[in-house]
């Protein structure tokens, strides 16, 4: 399947332009589930003024949407109308900058901040090791682990908004929740501060090797998407879809993990819609055994093909 090109339309628009504008390009390589169509206009900003003069310049019934790592994403098969924007080279600045602080761009993936930051004595951000994805993706997804949050760490973040205007977002103004910020979804982040404090790398190393091994025993690595549902007050998500019978679950060629029954996994060949609705199944009978009803942490993007 693929979209009206837009790109050329685009492109006259926007004499000055500096990043790479793709139409039609294909997504399904660019997320763990390796699922998904195309977006109809792909962009790879060559730097922040390279996004913010875009995003000035697009026309306003455009829509967009950006990807980071695509380690909590299920794109749709019928593809993603409109722009998706993924950052990459100009956004993969990393800094270690005085009292215990790391900067970092929002391409950098979190392993990779986790590194530096043990690498230069930095303890409080070991926990960013074992998420899989950008800080980006950190950002809007206030991603965490092993007792760590991205909110208990971010000083401050910079982001674009749909109007092109750059601006900095304090820790309050994140707004942050559980696997939430409440800055508007039209933002993309481009870059973070965070906070650490004084620690031994030897220890932090050994931190991150446990975390490393704890995450080997309990969870598929390839072909997911992480948690499927947010853990409901008070309940984990996991045991209830294991307490509804639903570990080992399969639609098509998407399945239930039988390691970690809150994780999906594409045995290969599944479509998009057979995750999704193993994940709509799922959180039927969820309702149906416990009443609860779950919510998708996992985001949903793109449009479902016209049968
Ligand atoms: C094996 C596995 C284990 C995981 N374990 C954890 C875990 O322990 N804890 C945890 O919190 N998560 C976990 N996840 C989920 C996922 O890694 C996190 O949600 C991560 O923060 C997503 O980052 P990403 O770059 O992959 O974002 P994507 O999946 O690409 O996108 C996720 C969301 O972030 C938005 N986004 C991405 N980049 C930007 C940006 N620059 N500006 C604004 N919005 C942006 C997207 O629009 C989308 O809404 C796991 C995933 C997998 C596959």
């Amino acid at each position: 399947m693929s979209f009206p090109d837009i790109v050329p339309e685009l492109k006259t628009k926007m004499p000055e332009l500096r990043g790479r504008l793709l139409a039609n390009q294909s997504l399904d390589e660019l997320t763990w589930f390796r699922v998904g169509g195309p977006a109809q206009a792909f962009f790879m900003p060559q730097d922040e003024n390279d996004l913010a003069y875009f995003l000035q310049n697009l026309p306003a019934e455009t829509p967009v949407t950006v990807i980071g790592a695509g380690s909590n994403l299920i794109v749709r098969d019928g593809g993603v109308p409109g722009v998706v924007v993924r950052l990459g080279r100009g956004f993969n600045e990393i800094k270690v900058e005085e009292g215990h602080r790391i900067a970092a761009g929002t391409a950098m993936l979190d392993v990779v901040v986790a590194r530096a930051a043990q690498a230069a004595g930095i303890a409080g951000l070991a926990f960013f090791s074992g998420i899989p994805g950008s800080i980006g993706g950190a950002l809007r997804m206030n991603g965490g682990a092993y007792g760590g949050e991205t909110k208990d760490v971010l000083i401050e973040a910079r982001g674009v908004d749909r109007q092109g205007n750059i601006r900095t977002y304090s820790n309050a103004e994140m707004g942050f929740s559980y696997r939430h910020c409440g800055v508007a979804d039209d933002v993309i982040f481009t870059a973070a501060v965070f906070q650490g404090r004084a620690g031994d790398s030897v220890a932090i190393a050994a931190e991150m090797a446990e975390i490393k091994s704890k995450r080997e025993k309990s969870q598929p690595r390839n072909r997911t998407g992480g948690s499927t549902f947010k853990n409901p007050p008070g309940a984990s998500a996991w045991k209830l879809v294991d307490e509804a019978g639903c570990r080992g679950l399969k639609v098509g060629q998407a399945k239930v993990s039988e390691l970690h029954s809150n994780f999906l996994i594409n045995l290969e060949g599944a479509s998009a819609a057979d995750i999704e609705t193993l994940g709509e199944t799922v959180r039927e009978r969820v309702k149906a055994h416990s009443g609860v009803d779950l919510e998708w942490e996992i985001k949903r993007i793109g449009i479902i093909p016209a049968k």
